[in-house]
């Protein structure tokens, strides 16, 4: 469950110098763009600016197209250009990244399609004692709660397991409920006090006295802003992936969590990042952020990645696609089911990131399997004998996965 994930939505802007920075961001030093020179022809760059990062012309008034180069807003009055390559030249390889395309891995056995692959895992939210507090959790009757952020986590465990046996190395961007960030509301009241006071639109239903909006905030900052922005300082600068997989389970509108609405949908999508609007890239960070991802070209990678996770995830659950009918996201790719949106995670991560929402944890088919809990083998569930619901996301990761990279790294070992 992604919703308003991005943390863009509450945001003020911090003037730090007249630049423009989202909530707990650092100011983004541009030097980073020198790298980019040649990496684009002007007709690729167009392409990719404007049918993937930034549809509707989002980026026209950060980012100035001319014959010879891109140029780019790094302040109110300043610019940075960045000249293309020649049409039919050999481009610059770009900047420098720390992941590794399927292309670029050594050939591995058809056992072994993930051998030395590097695959970061993040069990998407906190769960436990937060799981309240990040509005991921809801109870009917006396049954058993139903949690986003411990159902993630399950799935995670049950994940690194079969990602190993097939040579892969694993790493959990957390492992419990503990928050990976250091900072909790109460340290973050002032950011979010000033982040409130910044902003007077911020969309949060005004709920008096004043002190309570603060707390509100200073929670969303906690839960939603600093714990996925140190776990991508763990993403960035520890681990350097190839690849992260964000996990999450989808919801819809449950209503009261203590009385909530059980519904009959059920679907599945997956989001690369992209699909960025012009009131976002306002921002330096957020700006910096995307070119990042353009310049690395990162979709490349990523886009193929999460249609394949998703057609594995939609051949072992059945799921049908769910439709974005929301200005903030746009269909990608040749399936049904990945869409691209600029969201926290798969923007913060310097790597290509498969960021997951199959099941509807509020419908019913689902809310009963979740009842059950995990289980070795098959059980019967309306006549149907099938895994734990846990069991069946993680075989569709790991099956996407080998598909992905077994598939080239096979053909290598054959020639
Ligand atoms: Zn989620």
């Amino acid at each position: 469950m992604c919703l308003l994930s991005t943390g863009l939505w509450l945001a003020a802007v911090t003037d730090i110098a007249a630049q423009k920075i989202s909530p707990l961001a650092k100011a983004p030093d541009w030097e980073w763009l020198d790298a980019c020179a040649g990496t684009f022809t002007r007709s690729e760059f167009l392409r990719i600016l404007n049918e993937h990062y930034a549809p509707g012309d989002a980026a026209a008034a950060q980012i100035r197209v001319t014959d010879a180069a891109a140029h780019i807003r790094t302040g109110p009055d300043q610019w940075k250009e960045v000249p293309f390559a020649e049409e039919g030249a050999h481009p610059n390889p770009g900047p420098v990244r720390f992941w590794r395309k399927a292309s670029e891995l050594p050939a591995a056995p058809a056992s072994k399609p993930l051998k030395d692959l590097h695959i970061a895992i993040d069990p998407g939210h906190l769960g436990g004692e937060w799981a309240q507090m990040e509005a991921r959790y809801f109870q009917i009757g006396k049954t058993r709660p139903v949690m986003e952020g411990d159902l993630t986590l399950e799935v995670a465990r049950k994940l690194k397991p079969m990602l190993e046996a097939k040579g892969a190395r694993v790493s959990l961007l957390r492992s419990s409920d503990e928050p990976v960030t250091h900072d909790r509301p109460k340290s973050l009241r002032a950011a979010a006090a000033a982040d409130l006071s910044g902003n007077s639109s911020a969309p949060i239903a005004p709920i008096a006295p004043n002190a309570e909006r603060i707390r509100l905030h200073s929670e969303l900052f906690f839960y939603r802003i600093s714990e996925i922005r140190s776990r991508a300082v763990a993403v960035n600068e520890r681990l350097k992936p190839d690849l992260v997989v964000c996990l999450h389970f989808n919801a819809e509108e449950w209503g009261n969590p203590e009385d909530p609405q059980l519904i009959p949908r059920n679907h599945l999508h997956a989001l690369v990042n992209g699909c960025y609007g012009a009131r976002e890239l306002e921002w330096d960070d957020v700006r910096s952020e995307m070119l990042g991802h353009l310049f690395t070209r990162t979709v490349e990678e990523a886009l193929p990645l999460n249609e394949t996770l998703a057609d594995a995830l939609a051949e072992v659950s059945g799921l049908p696609p769910f439709t974005y009918f929301s200005n903030n996201a746009k269909r990608v790719g040749n399936g049904p089911y990945v869409y691209a949106r600029n969201l926290l995670a798969n923007r913060l991560y310097k790597a290509p990131v498969v960021f997951l929402e199959p099941y509807v944890m509020n419908s019913s088919p689902v809310w009963k399997r979740l009842q059950m809990g995990d289980y070795r083998g098959v059980k019967s569930v309306d006549g149907a004998s099938v895994p734990s619901l846990v069991s069946e996301y993680a075989s569709g990761v790991a099956e996407g996965l080998s598909r992905y990279y077994g598939q080239e790294r096979k053909r290598k070992m054959e020639d």
